[in-house]
């Protein structure tokens, strides 16, 4: 199965009840060849509207961010840990997100990224360590088989905590670091 496929399988799921509330299935979009792969939470109402990963405030915040350190979205994949809204932007459940976790990992397959950003406790927890405080780990390095895993806060997260966004630089410095090393070692 290629992206696309996957991705007209996914639209069709009804594997959990968020299939019962959601208006589109937010799959995920960006490049299929990215080196570097966002992976948040689950679509906001906004998200969930239009069928696409991060178009709100956050996600205005999150382009911004991006382009800081000179990334755009054209180079990077963007999706999430649950492809349907939670009902009023609770967090997934953990046999949702368990459900959905399957769609996740065939996009990783196929996109065969180096490095995965998990942007709040929610993917942090379900892709580094069930018991990770971002607070504490954000911005540690993990490596797990080929691919390089860092944690950094959500994008909502600084929109409600602007202090918060000197720590984010370090981060975004550091994965964009990490990109370049790779870059240089290919
Ligand atoms: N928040 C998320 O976690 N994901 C989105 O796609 C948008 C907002």
């Amino acid at each position: 199965m290629n992206l696309k496929e996957l991705e007209t399988h996914c639209k069709k799921c009804q594997k959990c009840n968020l299939y019962k509330t959601r208006n589109n299935v937010v799959f995920g979009e960006g490049n299929e060849n990215a080196d570097i792969m966002l992976v948040s939470e689950g679509p906001g109402y906004n998200e969930d509207i239009q069928g696409v990963p991060f178009v709100g405030k956050a996600g205005q915040l999150l382009d911004k961010m991006l382009q800081a350190v000179d990334l755009s979205r054209d180079e990077i994949y963007i999706t999430n840990i649950v492809k349907c809204r939670p009902p009023n932007n609770r967090n997934p459940l953990e046999d949702e997100s368990k459900i959905c976790l399957d769609f996740l990992r065939y996009q990783v397959k196929l996109i065969q990224p180096k490095i995965i950003v998990c942007m709040g406790a929610v993917a942090a927890k379900n892709l580094i360590q069930s018991d990770i405080s971002i607070t504490r780990e954000r911005g540690t390095w993990v490596r797990k088989g080929n691919i390089d895993f860092i944690p950094i806060y959500h994008p909502a997260y600084l929109l409600r905590n602007p202090s918060a966004k000197k720590d984010s630089w370090e981060d975004l410095k550091s994965i964009r670091k990490h990109l370049d090393l790779l870059a240089n070692n290919d």
